[in-house]
């Protein structure tokens, strides 16, 4: 899938919705403006050496949003087009998800810019320990809690959590999540986000008087949350159309065998350019996009659905699995095509609420079933999905604004409620 273009800035793109939402949901302005800004920018420089002996120095950022509601939280990731700017945005965007899923965390988010499959296992390990240790004084179970993001899984975290618990000196589990079971991680949480984007795509179908079993889905991203998603709804007999890496995409107007697909992917290792089944169509991203289905996720990076692409979707209905996939402008045009979308921040929060079971794991020394992360999972989002069609139907607006002003509305009464500081 294509890069975000250079001109397009996520952070503006969220500032300009966040204002909307405060227009339409009468929030408070001047509280608004602190709820604007991050309470943290950091930049940190990364010399490693490579496995030829040079020394390369990467770039890395970690922004904390808001602790308004309790610690930071959120993500990191490893893109070569990742910036400020871009993690800004994302910082943002999870202080508003975790406030919409009704979690008790701010919201964070972490990158480097690298293109990690031109790193050896041995690069990426010196890089993410070097990275940890960077950021070490302002993460922790109480301050700040990193999980995995594009490019970034179990392992990664698995490298972090070691990392900072050399330096303190003591296992300390919760100061990440999406961790490897063996050292703490919880059950579930690697497919939570695949889960709650089918659950989120189940809720809208069955508040539009449509049944799920009928729809075709086309997934754009297989990395963990579209390959996820890809894998539950094939399991429920939900026909999965289309699916897309960064190779290219494929599709079968009477559904792909994602079982198949998967397989190929983990074995060997491959990209979906080189995959051939009978009666599979090679197509490109942009195809991918604009095919026809009932429910288009994108669930890769930012910026894929420009108001141009927006002009020639095909679907009904759009559930955005990654985070900000949709520009203000592609976001415009849906609106008046009368296309719902399911916002990244309500669409995509089944990550953040299981990495909030596991952290309440850790601190508790437990380990629940994953049926009982499961179900708890798909109440929290049942119960944040009622908040955000009441706020529709009482302001009646998108549901992308509805989400906008619950999160909103949560985040400016804590503001207020504490008051400023001094
Ligand atoms: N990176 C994921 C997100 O964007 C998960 C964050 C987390 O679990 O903290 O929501």
């Amino acid at each position: 899938m294509k890069s975000p273009a250079k001109n397009y800035d996520p952070y503006e793109n969220v500032v300009d919705v966040m204002e909307k939402a405060v227009e339409i949901g009468h929030i408070n302005k001047s509280m608004f403006e602190i709820i604007k800004n991050p309470q943290r920018e950091t930049k940190v420089y990364l010399p490693i050496e490579m496995d030829d002996g040079h020394v390369e120095v990467f770039e890395g950022y970690r922004v904390q949003h808001s602790n308004i509601r309790g610690p930071f939280k959120g993500g990191i990731r490893f893109h070569p087009d990742c910036n400020l700017n871009e993690v800004k945005a994302l910082s943002v965007w999870m202080s508003l998800k975790c406030a919409v899923a009704n979690i008790p965390y701010g919201g964070a988010k972490g990158g480097i810019k690298v293109d990690p499959s031109k790193l050896s296992k041995g690069e990426l390990r010196r890089l993410t320990r070097r990275y940890t240790f960077a950021i070490a004084p302002i993460i922790g179970a109480d301050t700040d809690i990193p999980a995995p993001d594009v490019n970034t899984n179990a392992q990664t975290m698995a490298w972090v959590l070691d990392t900072y618990s050399q330096l303190a000196g003591k296992p300390s589990p919760g100061v990440v999540t999406g961790k490897p079971v063996e050292l703490g991680g919880s059950r579930g949480r690697n497919s939570a986000t695949g889960r709650g984007v089918y659950f989120s795509t189940k809720f809208l179908l069955q508040e539009e008087g449509k049944d799920i079993k009928d729809a075709s889905v086309a997934i754009q991203g297989m990395g963990n949350v579209g390959s996820n998603a890809a894998r539950i709804f094939y399991h429920r007999d939900i026909k999965v159309v289309a699916v897309s890496d960064v190779s290219g995409g494929l599709y079968k107007k009477s559904g792909l065998d994602i079982t198949d697909i998967s397989d190929y992917l983990e074995t060997k290792g491959n990209l979906l350019k080189d995959y051939n089944a009978p009666g599979v169509e090679h197509i490109t991203n942009e195809e991918l996009l604009t095919c026809e289905c009932d429910v288009l996720i994108p669930a890769a990076l930012e910026n894929q659905i420009t108001a141009e692409v927006a002009e020639k979707v095909k679907c009904s209905y759009i559930i955005e699995a990654a985070n900000g996939p949709t520009s203000e402008a592609g976001d415009v045009v849906l609106e008046n095509r009368g296309i719902p979308v399911i916002p990244d921040i309500f669409a995509n929060c089944g990550g953040v609420i299981v990495s909030y079971f596991e952290w309440v794991q850790n601190i508790q020394e437990l380990t629940w079933s994953r049926e009982r992360v499961n179900e708890m999972l798909a109440d929290l989002m049942s119960k944040a999905f009622m908040d955000i069609l009441s706020v529709k139907k009482e302001c009646d607006c998108t549901f992308r604004m509805a989400a906008y002003i619950v999160a909103l509305r949560k985040l400016v009464y804590a503001e207020e409620i504490k008051g400023i500081f001094p």
